[in-house]
């Protein structure tokens, strides 16, 4: 796992087993917040083991940015934190993880000792502030990815933290491309020194500006691609023909995952066309 330290007292961690998924920490004198969980509990307890032991203080909250596994199953590592998120996180951990969770198990058996754990405290509209040693962390509704995603702005520091709101290649599968969109646009107006996505790497200042037309390009250009493909009969067999290049982006993001994720992407689309 890669560890990075991207401000006083503010540590970024990504994994290299999955997907290049990304967490966060940020800590004060006192105790500690973690911003995501990672996906395997190897890693998940290589970050516990740094701050406990290395930052010397204990994790008083995990921040989940949206429910999905490689960013909420490690919760349970945590046992005598707050969970916070969004309300439908809440929602959909309960509804979908805890199944989900019981199948994964059965493949891979690294899982074995994973729980769900839901977030206790949850917001739905509006930003929720908490206070950490100097610094102020602002959540707020970021959707797109997924509808109960959101983001976590170290204010001082001008870091934010995006969850999958902001990827390489977005994903918009489980959530809406007009919200991701949105939310996209939304991280323009912030005035950012850094992006930490919620995969890939930590997107610097001077190239938030072209990361962030990039993305917007990209999720315009599958629509369009998909929608003058959804009146065909045979659309679903035309959607391979619109790669990855044609959109804008390119297919060695995230280690070669980035062609499938937009298949993906063009999938969903055409059957939300559909209807
Ligand atoms: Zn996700």
């Amino acid at each position: 796992m890669h560890r990075e330290r991207v401000s006083e007292n503010v540590f970024w961690f990504q994994s290299e087993v999955y997907a290049q998924v990304t967490a966060g920490v940020v800590v004060g004198p006192q105790w500690a917040v973690v911003i995501d969980t990672l996906a395997l509990p190897d890693e998940t307890l290589t970050i516990r083991e740094f701050i406990e032991h290395e930052l010397n203080v204990p994790v008083r909250y995990v921040i989940n940015t949206h429910y999905h596994a490689d960013h909420s199953w490690g919760n349970c590592f945590f046992p005598g934190a707050t969970v916070v998120a969004h309300a439908n996180c809440r929602a959909y951990l309960e509804e979908r993880g805890a199944p989900s969770l019981e199948t994964a198990k059965r493949q891979n058996p690294a899982l074995r000792q994973v729980k769900i754990v839901l977030p206790q405290m949850t917001f739905i509209n509006g930003d929720l502030t908490l206070r950490v040693g100097k610094k102020n962390l602002i959540l707020s509704p970021a959707f797109g990815h997924s509808d109960d995603g959101i983001s976590v702005l170290v204010e001082e520091d001008r870091i934010l933290f995006a969850g999958d709101s902001f990827m390489p290649v977005p994903h918009v599968v489980d959530g809406d491309v007009d919200d991701n969109i949105a939310s996209i646009k939304q991280v323009a107006k912030l005035g950012l020194e850094n992006i930490v996505q919620g995969h890939g790497d930590i997107i610097l200042r001077g190239e938030i500006d072209a990361a962030v037309k990039e993305n917007i390009n990209y999720l315009n250009a599958i629509k369009k691609s998909v929608k003058a493909v959804a009146k065909r009969k045979n659309a679903a067999e035309l959607l391979p023909d619109i790669k990855i290049e044609n959109c804008g982006k390119s297919r060695v993001y995230l280690s070669g995952l980035a062609e499938g994720l937009h298949q993906s992407n063009l999938k969903a689309l055409l059957y939300k066309m559909a209807g």
